[in-house]
């Protein structure tokens, strides 16, 4: 049958690529990944027919003529009314839960009733007089009740001259079906903005504003994207608009004709805004966000002082700082007040980065191993890998070896292997907990003099996590004190098992020095790598891996590259993390000139505008231009990382990834003071295993937490214990900037209780269903515009606003949803109790019969034990 791919059915739709593709994610299409992902013919029909479905009522004719014009304010719950456990992990799970984005109301819990009842006074407060017409129902009860964290708090009294509405400055705003994040109350007593959720970058603010004197000399014209606070233009100006009151700059500007700055290129999609632009209309009066935008920033857009925003917005209960960010409804509540508008201009990169093709069978073909050497210091990784290269000499190879670029190739009888010529695991887990999966074989290199080693177990436990195959060359068997048999024998305890005493893993003895055994080596290596059936897709831009990078004097940038899929050639756009470029020279490791690097092969590249990244992926695109913009957005984001530090891998993250794969495990890398009480801590935390969750002990060893244990730690999304073991300067460093858990101890007991909690917060909480209220209707009635509306008695308990509700017709369910609107005679209300008599409607459902039974019901998030 036909498929279709879903960006092409986003192009026929008429939508962004993410749109449908998270229209897709939250329609269950599950095997949906990207962009890339593709649909059977009948599926594509069947969403193209839903997506037009629900399309419709936004065409529906605009809001009615006697509007109720409501300013919809979002309320933070106070931290009051959260439910203690909710500093608790488990109900952290829960926030990424299915069910609460599916019933964004059944698990909020008391936290959103008293959230709710703060919106209910809060529209209530500041709703525009016009009364709705008896029997009616409120226009704001069908928007979505669900308050969302990322709001403001209104003030209880708002102030008449910043808060009443009127008809032509409301707004309403209103976002469909918002997962319910639970808020862990904040420690400080202060109520902060929290970030939107995901990624956060600051925007760019594409408006230009007038500064010019009081007198209006000297006017100037600035991009206030690109005006960086305290940093003057134009002779100081800047400044002075600050002193500048709006209504002048308006004024001013609706005057003269504003003339962009020199040198200051805009987008293309900005063409009509370059020349002739007065004072901007409200219509034009637009701030362009992506995600979110700093206070500073806004504060800048909307031409008025960060300290007023600020103070704006400690009227409404937020501490807020220059830096903070703001997400894109609190700065279009703000930007409101200052007849601005918000626009959300998101850079999606997977527009341009094909991150996870599927690729078809019939274009994969073999392509070289890619190799990593690791072992003890002094175990002779650089010799033997150096003796690798000489093989190569010898075999009549050109040239010789001219420089060291990070890897290379070598041509066996088997085909060629390439080799990361980066010894040490730091290199390789650096790698991996940058997201790359560069290495398809570990050679595990073990002096035969000196036996396993701790960096010996430390570079097992590494590869391990990286799930990639060990091979074990048995190095310096020249020496005579070399003993095979006890390295074999030491390497039996980490399940390393020669094939020679029944194991499956390779073990070949070598001289790094003699070159004995290096040919067979390496024809194991290719043994190993067809065993892998190792593929790529040669036939498309590249991408793959900067192995290692530096700035050359003469030559600029220079990187060395591994190719994954598709083929690098020069002229090439390339974008890697922030820097990007049109390569102009690729050549091999003898400085070779290379015309097309395929997938396995390495090569050094040059021509990018700054030093990548070692482990940093990178991707051909289309043309420089659109690398530029990939690698600016990426810059953007990055300086929005590094203000907010997010902390990576702390429990709760751990506990949120966990419950998004259904993968319930918990990694520990155990460091300890003495081989005992890491063996004794190891054994106590593995005990804790239940069938709910596995605890994988991922290494342990003896010695102070080092950086190495850091970064396996992100790599693997693990957590580190340390008894009695502290994390070394360095180390503390990194696990705070990669936000790494390091958890110390110096009882045992108080491990294990911990731990437990942590793995009690892998589970995510069993949901339970408790009913509230009974309802009977007796009788109907039609308001129009919102349909039938059940006249009903309670019968038992209450019926509340934001209560999940089941129909029941006789014993059987007809439907289950959400009470729309609740009103006593002609008042909303927020809960009708027994016996009392209350109009209720229905989302979605009309169809009410007298004598149904109206259910009403909440869900409870229940902690699991292990
Ligand atoms: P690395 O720290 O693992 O990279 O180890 P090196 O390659 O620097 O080797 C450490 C020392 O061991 C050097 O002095 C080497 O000359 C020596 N060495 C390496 N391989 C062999 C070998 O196969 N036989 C002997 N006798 N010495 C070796």
């Amino acid at each position: 049958m036909a498929k279709k791919r879903v960006y092409e059915l986003a192009k026929d739709l008429g939508m962004s690529n993410k749109e449908l593709v998270d229209w897709l994610v939250a329609h269950d299409y599950d095997e949906v990944k990207s962009h890339s992902s593709s649909l059977e013919d009948g599926q594509a029909q069947a969403v193209t027919e839903k997506v037009l479905a629900e399309r419709k009522p936004k065409a529906a004719p605009p809001p009615p003529a006697t509007p109720g014009f409501v300013v919809r304010r979002r309320v933070i719950a106070p931290p009051v009314a959260a439910p203690a456990q909710q500093a608790e992990p488990a109900v952290d799970a829960s926030s990424s839960a299915p069910a609460a984005e599916t019933h964004p109301a059944q698990a909020g819990g008391e936290a959103q009733t008293a959230a709710a009842t703060q919106e209910f006074s809060a529209s209530a407060a500041l709703q525009a007089t016009p009364e709705p017409s008896p029997g009616s129902v409120a226009p704001a009860a069908g928007a979505s009740p669900v308050p969302s964290p990322s709001a403001l708090q209104p003030t209880p009294a708002p102030s008449p001259n910043t808060q009443r509405p009127t008809a032509t400055q409301a707004v309403v705003i209103s976002r469909p079906l918002i997962p319910v994040r639970r808020v862990t109350p904040p420690s400080s007593s202060h109520r902060q903005i929290p970030l939107a959720p995901g990624p956060k970058v600051i925007g760019e603010v594409k408006e230009f504003r007038v500064v010019s004197d009081a007198l209006g000399r000297g006017r100037e014209f600035i991009d206030v994207s690109k005006d960086k606070a305290g940093k003057k233009r134009g002779g100081g100006r800047v400044s002075d608009k600050a002193s500048l009151s709006k209504n002048d700059l308006m004024e001013l500007a609706r005057e003269r004709s504003m003339i962009p700055i020199r040198g200051k290129k805009k987008r293309p999609t900005k063409k009509g805004k370059k020349t002739e632009i007065t004072t901007p209309r409200a219509s034009k009066r637009v701030i362009k966000i992506d995600e979110s935008i700093s206070v500073g920033d806004l504060a800048k857009g909307l031409g008025i002082k960060a300290s007023d925003l600020i103070r704006k917005l400690m009227a409404n209960g937020t501490m807020a700082t220059l830096n903070q960010q703001l997400d894109i409804d609190t700065a279009q509540l703000l930007a409101t007040e200052y007849q601005y508008e918000v626009q959300k201009v998101g850079f999606d990169v997977t527009e341009y980065i094909d991150e996870d093709a599927e690729e078809a069978a019939e274009d994969l073909q073999p392509r070289p191993p890619v190799v990593t050497v690791m072992g003890h210091v002094d175990h002779g990784k650089t010799s033997l890998l150096d003796a690798i290269r000489k093989t190569e000499v010898a075999a009549g190879e050109a040239g010789g070896i001219t420089q060291h670029i990070g890897a290379y190739q070598v041509n066996t009888a088997k085909g060629p292997i390439t080799f990361l010529d980066t010894p040490g695991h730091e290199a390789f887990t650096a790698m991996r907990a940058r997201g790359a999966q560069a290495t398809d074989l570990v050679v595990l290199v073990v002096a035969a003099d000196d036996g396993v080693m701790p960096q010996t177990v430390e570079a097992i436990n590494h590869a391990k996590a990286a799930e990639v195959p060990i091979l074990v060359a048995i190095n310096k068997i020249d020496k005579p004190e070399a003993d095979l048999q006890r390295v074999k024998n030491a390497l039996m305890q980490y399940s390393l098992v020669d094939e020679s005493l029944g194991g499956d893993t390779i073990m070949v003895p070598v001289s790094a020095k003699t070159g004995q055994g290096v040919d067979q080596l390496l024809e194991m290596i290719a043994l190993q790598a067809e065993v892998l059936e190792l593929t790529a897709n040669p036939d498309k831009p590249a991408n793959g891996v900067i192995i290692e990078a530096k700035l050359d004097k003469g030559r600029g940038p220079v990187a060395t590259v591994l190719i994954q899929e598709g083929t690098l050639r020069p002229g090439d756009a390339l974008v890697t993390g922030s820097h990007y470029g049109k390569i102009r020279v690729v050549t091999n490791e003898r400085g070779e000139r290379l015309e097309a690097v395929t997938p396995g092969q390495p090569a050094e590249i040059l021509g990018l505008s700054g030093v990548p990244t070692a482990g940093d992926d990178f991707n051909v695109v289309d043309d420089e231009k659109t690398a530029k913009e990939i690698a600016e957005h990426r810059e953007l984001k990055q300086r929005q990382v590094d203000l907010s530090k997010s902390a990576k891998s702390t429990l709760q993250d751990l506990f949120a990834q966990h419950a998004k794969s259904g993968q319930k495990e918990i990694k520990l890398i155990i460091k300890g003071d003495v081989q005992g009480s890491v063996e004794a801590v190891a054994e106590a935390l593995k005990k804790l295993a239940t069938p709910k969750v596995a605890v994988d002990v991922i290494h342990h060893a003896v010695g102070g937490i080092t950086e190495s244990d850091v970064m396996l730690a992100v790599a693997s999304h693990g957590l580190i214990v340390g008894f009695n073991s502290k994390a070394e300067a360095k180390a503390a460093e990194v696990a705070s900037q990669e936000g790494v858990d390091i958890r110390t101890y110096s009882i045992i007991y108080e491990a294990v209780d911990d731990i437990k909690l942590a793995m009690e917060g892998l589970l995510e909480p069993t949901l339970r269903e408790r009913v509230i209220g009974k309802a009977e209707v007796r009788n109907l009635f039609t308001v129009p515009k919102l349909g039938t509306i059940a006249g009903v008695a309670v019968l038992d308990g209450k019926i509340a606003r934001n209560a999940s509700v089941r129909i029941l017709r006789g014993e059987k369910p007809v439907f289950s949803g959400k009470v729309g609107s609740l009103r006593r005679f002609k008042d909303d209300v927020r809960e009708v109790v027994s016996p009392l008599e209350a109009g209720i409607g229905i989302e979605n459902f009309t169809d009410f019969k007298p004598g149904d039974l109206i259910e009403a019901f909440e869900v409870e998030a229940i902690r699991q034990s292990l």
